[in-house]
């Protein structure tokens, strides 16, 4: 393995373009003409297989956030891009005004694999997050008899569900907030984890709950273990929808199909995305049943390339790799080993570790350092990881990531939080 600070491969098929810009050149041309909007660390990838990128100098780095659980399944899976290759060559993109031949299929085994009847597809999260804001609120008014314009949707104070202007409307994130008002009303804000303040929350116009089972970029966020199933049975008696936003906690990053299913839970709407893509193009769904998602009418809703061909296919071929169950038992076998390693590095830089399955939110002394500092650091060490809310680092690797390249990982967190004591 060749990491980072090693000697760069003399690689014949690099392109004449990253022989001639090289690293800085790539990032002074993206801080010249791309928006600001991101804060990347100073690494340009250029290739990638399986849990491993390369760089434009041919350095490698064990991926260990997979474009925040998108890559689920690996840097350019050989299944997946199979079929994503063999659709490319039949037909991408039809639109929603005629059928295609790929849509039925995936919508059918997404269906069963959620243990619903109906798919809505869509593209990226965020939009399945807004679809099932939409579906609620239509729910309100045409099944539960909620007043015109009355509908209100309960959420969680630190939630992240997308940066839509609706959508931060009801985050408490200041940053992804600020001077982008006036915002969309219509939304309470409870403590996460706190059953009786949301059923408190709850009156009879209230259509949905909406929650992330485990809070993603909150830190990894979980929730204490009867807080699902006390949401499930207070939406339940309340005749209110349960929405879960599972776009980075489900399809297998936890050690099950949906986070949910950890502690028993179903909720009446699943919102997919990330992972659905397989890391090729953004899929994304809201997943229920006839009764609930069935309120849409034609014409009421829609998008240009939901649903289309390339993504079905990939999406079709996503599900069909989680129907085995094989890469959910992964996720949880190798997280136990994931969590033990670093549970071991409480008391050396590491003041907590919360997660599930291969996704871990580590807390970092903050007398120590930032959990940017530690991602630069593990940077130099050849290992890709993403700060979150100041000192917490996030581990989210591929789940084809193997057993070595796991612990190697940890040993170099180790190191990396040695180093900074040493300093
Ligand atoms: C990433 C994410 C979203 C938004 O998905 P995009 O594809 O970035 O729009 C929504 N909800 C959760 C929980 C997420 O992690």
């Amino acid at each position: 393995m060749l990491h980072a600070g090693a000697a760069p491969m003399t690689d014949q098929t690099t392109t004449p373009s990253a022989t001639t810009l090289g690293q800085a050149g790539y990032i002074a041309l993206e801080d010249e003409h791309a928006a600001h909007n991101y804060h990347p660390l100073p690494v340009v990838v250029a290739s990638g297989d399986g849990a491993w990128v390369t760089d434009v100098d041919g350095r490698r780095y064990l991926d260990c956030l997979a474009a925040y659980s998108a890559v689920n399944f690996g840097h350019s899976n050989p299944l997946l891009l199979d079929a994503a290759r063999e659709q490319l060559g039949r037909i991408t993109l039809t639109s929603r005004a005629f059928h295609n031949d790929q849509l039925g299929p995936f919508v059918t085994a997404l269906a069963e694999l959620a243990g619903k009847d109906m798919v809505l597809p869509m593209n990226t999260g965020a939009e399945a997050v807004e679809s099932g804001i939409k579906v609620a609120r239509a729910w309100g008014y045409r099944v539960k008899g909620v007043a015109a314009g009355m509908a209100n949707i309960i959420v969680a104070g630190e939630n992240f569900h997308g940066r839509t202007t609706t959508i931060i409307s009801f985050s408490d994130d200041e940053s992804a907030r600020k001077d982008f008002g006036p915002f969309t009303p219509g939304f309470r804000t409870v403590p996460y984890g706190d059953a009786a303040a949301l059923e408190a929350a709850i009156d009879e116009n209230t259509v949905a709950v909406l929650l992330e089972p485990i809070q993603g970029e909150a830190g990894i966020v979980v929730p204490p273990a009867d807080y699902l199933p006390a949401v499930r049975e207070i939406t339940t008696r309340h005749n209110v929808l349960f929405i879960a936003d599972e776009i980075q906690s489900g399809l297998g990053r936890t050690g099950a199909t949906f986070a949910c299913d950890l502690v028993g839970v179903v909720p009446d709407l699943y919102l997919l995305g990330k992972a659905l893509g397989g890391g090729i193009v953004p899929v994304s769904a809201v997943v229920g049943n006839r009764d609930v998602l069935g309120v849409l009418r034609p014409g009421e809703h829609g998008s240009t390339f939901g649903g289309n061909p390339l993504a079905a296919a990939v999406g079709l071929a996503v599900v069909k790799l989680l129907a085995t169950g094989e890469q959910q038992e992964r996720a949880r076998v190798l997280g136990a080993r994931l969590h033990d390693g670093l549970t071991g590095l409480i008391g050396r830089g590491v003041l907590a570790v919360r997660g599930a399955g291969l996704w871990a939110g580590i807390d970092i002394d903050p007398k120590l350092a930032s959990g940017r500092a530690v991602c630069e650091a593990l940077l130099v060490r050849g290992v890709l990881a993403k700060d979150t809310h100041g000192s917490t680092v996030r581990l989210a690797p591929p789940i084809v990531v193997s057993e070595a390249d796991l612990d190697w990982a940890v040993e170099q967190l180790a190191a990396v939080l040695a180093e900074l004591a040493a300093a």
